[in-house]
């Protein structure tokens, strides 16, 4: 920390670390970009690390989750909100028009894969877990029953009441199919929403259009469900209104029966998924229960967490890790160590369960859209790129030239990641962002 005050650079140290926005483990860049007459060939401008602090240019690192780097995964949150957000509202180059369209906020969940701890209220009022009169005992000597009210922090919320007996690989496989099985639930809502509406596939495209954005959010018990909002389109998506006949109740209709009826299943092992019976499906409308910004930051704040919600471990498992050893609850212990088992097997290879064995084998994206939405993750990315741009040049850092005639040439190469403790220290007071734990997160 002391070397890096006294550093003469510090000062445009100082401005890299702020430019970075906090991130906590920025990624080191070294090279340089020159910009080129298209005509001429002269050289315009030349912008090289050489000068920086120790030759290299920290930039974010743009991790969505909030383990990882508090600061970059905002950054990913409020983009997803803005995207999430445009896909309701309009905005971003998406009409107003379309907050008029029929919307509905969908949650997909996953079966029972055994009994777990849970907390339920009742008017307020907590209700005791598992409470049965008859309760059985397991062949494992544990009675099936729970009386205790949980209460929210409690560490045994979402594990089984005996681990036992759990469906381990239900539980795994399920969240490795689950991409596969939404998938299908989208292909059988069109379906379905064309017979409804007493028309073909084809014929439905040409006058409506059917949009998602969703999100996979971790239970406690270690399995995802999805959120969804799903918008009703003319056919030339957002910017064409829906026909009168295409209501939110058809669509709600439609959305009912396709979740019923969907399954995906993993052959080697002959089993078969579905979603849960808990299907929650409700109206998005700009003043009644359920608003639009309600939704959109619902949606954000699930698109920043991963598997550690659950008690497991933020990066993959490595070859030589001792599973026994980790820092982690027993049942997510048991989630990786299924996983682990499952992935070794050939049939399976295809899941790719050992390597994603830390998201308890989930490894679809944690959000997604299809394509008539709104507006891109990479398009906000590209709009604030460009507002940095237009900083830089009222800095004096770029010149202002014509995107036309100019050949820019990049050369980039990485050096690296992170920073030691006492820049952590530093970096912390710059930016006004929490100190990491120190505990090796800066790997
Ligand atoms: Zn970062
Ligand atoms: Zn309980
Ligand atoms: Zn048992």
């Amino acid at each position: 920390m002391i070397a890096r005050l006294h550093d003469p650079n510090y000062n445009r140290w100082a401005c890299q670390i702020k430019r970075a926005g906090g991130c906590r483990q920025p990624i080191h860049l070294r090279g340089k970009v020159e910009h080129y007459d298209q005509a001429t060939g002269q050289l315009l401008h030349r912008y090289s690390t050489i000068r920086e602090p120790d030759g290299i240019l920290r930039v974010p690192c743009k991790t969505r989750r909030a383990t990882r780097c508090p600061a970059c995964a905002e950054v990913y949150r409020a983009d997803t909100y803005q995207l999430v957000r445009a896909g309701l509202v309009g905005g971003k180059g998406v009409p107003e028009t379309v907050s008029s369209h029929p919307c509905l906020f969908v949650t997909l969940t996953a079966p029972s894969f055994g009994a777990v701890h849970v907390r339920r209220e009742k008017n307020g009022k907590v209700l005791p877990c598992h409470a049965r009169r008859d309760a059985t005992t397991c062949p494992h000597g544990q009675v099936m029953s729970c009386t205790d009210r949980h209460s929210v922090d409690d560490p045994r919320l979402g594990e089984p009441l005996c681990p036992d007996c759990y469906d381990y690989e239900g539980s795994v496989l399920f969240n490795a199919i689950s991409p596969e099985l939404w998938r299908r639930f989208t292909e059988a809502l069109r379906r379905r929403f064309a017979k409804l509406s007493g028309l073909t596939l084809k014929a439905l495209r040409e006058q409506a259009t059917i949009s998602f954005a969703k999100v996979a959010e971790y239970q406690r018990r270690g399995v995802v469900h999805f959120h969804a909002v799903i918008r009703l389109d003319g056919p030339d998506g957002p910017t064409s209104p829906p026909p009168s006949w295409a209501t939110a109740d058809a669509l709600g209709q439609a959305v009912h029966h396709a979740a019923a009826v969907v399954t995906a299943e993993v052959k080697p092992l002959s089993r078969t998924f579905r979603w849960g019976t808990q299907l929650d499906v409700r109206r998005i409308t700009m003043d009644g229960e359920l608003t639009e910004q309600a939704v959109a930051a619902y949606i954000a704040k699930y698109a920043t967490k991963a598997a550690e919600c659950v008690g497991t471990l933020d990066r993959r498992i490595q070859p030589l890790d001792d599973l026994a050893a980790l820092p982690i609850r027993e049942h997510a212990r048991r989630l990786i160590a299924e996983c682990m088992r499952l992935g070794a097997l050939d049939a399976l290879t295809d899941l790719r369960l050992i390597q994603w064995a830390h998201m308890l084998g989930f490894r679809g994206h944690f959000s997604t859209k299809s394509r008539r939405y709104s507006t891109t993750l990479g398009a906000l990315r590209a709009a604030r790129e460009e507002h940095m741009r237009a900083e830089e040049i009222t800095t004096g850092r770029l010149p202002l030239f014509d995107e036309d005639t100019v050949l820019v040439i990049a050369h980039w190469q990485y050096a690296g990641q992170g920073l030691s403790i006492g820049e952590q220290v530093l970096a912390a007071a710059l930016t006004g962002t929490r100190l990491a734990g120190v505990d090796g997160d800066h790997r």
